[in-house]
């Protein structure tokens, strides 16, 4: 599309990344191509693998579109699809860990990344030890002679604890191990994770990518000594999603930083307002001072999503708050986020980690923010933290 080689913004960018009106008859968006087989003119092609694409596995053009898309907004040297968000968790880890390795991996991180780690990675010969989201620097102490990668996740799942990124990825790069990053919640568009030396990012599409809750998706970019490894994996597993779900993140891409101000936007309007409630003693949410790692967020990061957490007063129990998630109007009680729809869900981290305590000081929830109206959903939060006196 571009007629000049002077950079354009990111907004202008997404409206002209992933699409090629020429080879299109002149529509705007890219055709759906289905299939497996491709046709080779000669012997000597077919033996030669001479054609652009060779068989449905290794891609479309529908995915071809989408991965350079989003190549280019995460200023990485490619990027592998998959049909979810974990499936791009499983690749960016298999692409950098063998048997006999050992990874370090966040306290902080998405549930079932950890379950992967557990049920998949222990069994085939993986040691895993986990860390302190906030460790930093201190990285270095946990470092061994086979560790081979570090995974991170910025901020945390529901807990929403702001990694220092870059102290990490100095250490690592320094001894030569790998870093992934999950960037689900902040986007190449508030986050650039090679900038910051993350070798491989995943972002789960299926939250502000597809952002209508209607498709899963998963997307592995990589900087350019950590791509042939990525494509290998992803080449030698051959998992990837179908072409309408391609074509739906295609078009999640042209609204996305729109879609990402107004969660910014609504969520810290929000999230003030929580704060002022007498039932809320905390807000978990990178742009808040409260917040483990906001000083993190502010240097590193360009902007906040529609995803934060909230911590009611201990006076409160889980009676009560089930009383008040039952009867929400508007919050729909879910996993996922990232839709036009408002959600919530209670959480507890104690549960599950491993090395660090989660006393966050009352019963928490997490909340996404929809685009319904804004007092519509003030009142909805308001009625429920009434019912939270049981
Ligand atoms: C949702 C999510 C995933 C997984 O995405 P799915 O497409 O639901 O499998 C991974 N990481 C984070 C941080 C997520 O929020």
């Amino acid at each position: 599309m571009k007629q000049s080689d002077t950079p354009v913004s990111i907004d202008t960018s997404l409206t002209q990344i992933g699409r090629d009106p020429k080879s299109q008859y002149g529509f705007v968006n890219a055709p759906i191509y289905r299939g497996s087989t491709v046709i080779f003119d000669t012997v000597e092609d077919l033996q030669n693998g001479r054609a652009r694409y060779h068989y449905g596995t290794e891609g479309t053009p529908t995915i071809s579109h989408l991965e350079n898309a989003w190549s280019e907004i995460s200023g990485a040297a490619g990027t592998v699809l998959s049909p979810s968000g974990l499936g791009a968790v499983s690749l960016a880890l298999m692409a950098t860990l063998k048997s006999g390795d050992h990874l370090l991996m966040t306290d902080s991180v998405y549930r079932p990344t950890r379950e992967f780690c557990r049920d998949f990675l222990e069994r085939f010969g993986v040691e895993i030890t986990y860390y302190d989201p906030m460790v930093g620097a201190g990285i270095s102490e946990l470092i061994k002679e086979n560790t081979s990668t570090i995974f991170l996740e910025a901020p945390g799942s529901q807990s929403f604890e702001v990694q220092d990124v870059p102290a990490i990825t100095e250490i690592a790069k320094a001894r030569g191990i790998k870093t992934i990053i999950d960037n689900t919640w902040a986007t190449p568009l508030f986050f650039k994770a090679h900038e910051h030396g993350c070798d491989l990012s995943v972002e789960a599409g299926t939250k502000y990518l597809g952002g209508h809750s209607d498709l899963l998706m998963g997307l592995v970019t990589a900087n350019e000594e950590t791509w042939p490894a990525l494509r290998k994996v992803y080449d030698n597993l051959g998992m990837l999603p179908g072409a309408e779900d391609c074509f739906l993140a295609l078009r999640g891409l042209r609204t996305l930083h729109i879609r990402l101000k107004e969660a910014q936007s609504r969520a810290l309007e929000l999230a003030n307002w929580l704060q002022e409630q007498p039932e809320v003693i905390k807000i978990l949410h990178p742009a808040f001072p409260d917040c483990p790692g906001h000083e993190f967020w502010k240097r590193d990061f360009t902007g906040s999503t529609g995803l934060f957490s909230v911590v009611l007063d201990p006076k409160y129990n889980s009676t009560g708050l089930a009383n008040m998630l039952d009867n929400m109007r508007i919050f729909g009680m879910g996993y996922s986020w990232g839709g036009f729809e408002s959600l919530v869900i209670p959480f507890d981290c104690s549960s599950y980690r491993t090395v660090t305590d989660w006393n966050p000081g009352g019963l928490t929830i997490r909340l996404q923010v929809g685009l319904e109206d804004l007092e519509d959903i003030k009142q909805d939060l308001r009625d429920g933290l009434d019912r939270l006196s049981v």
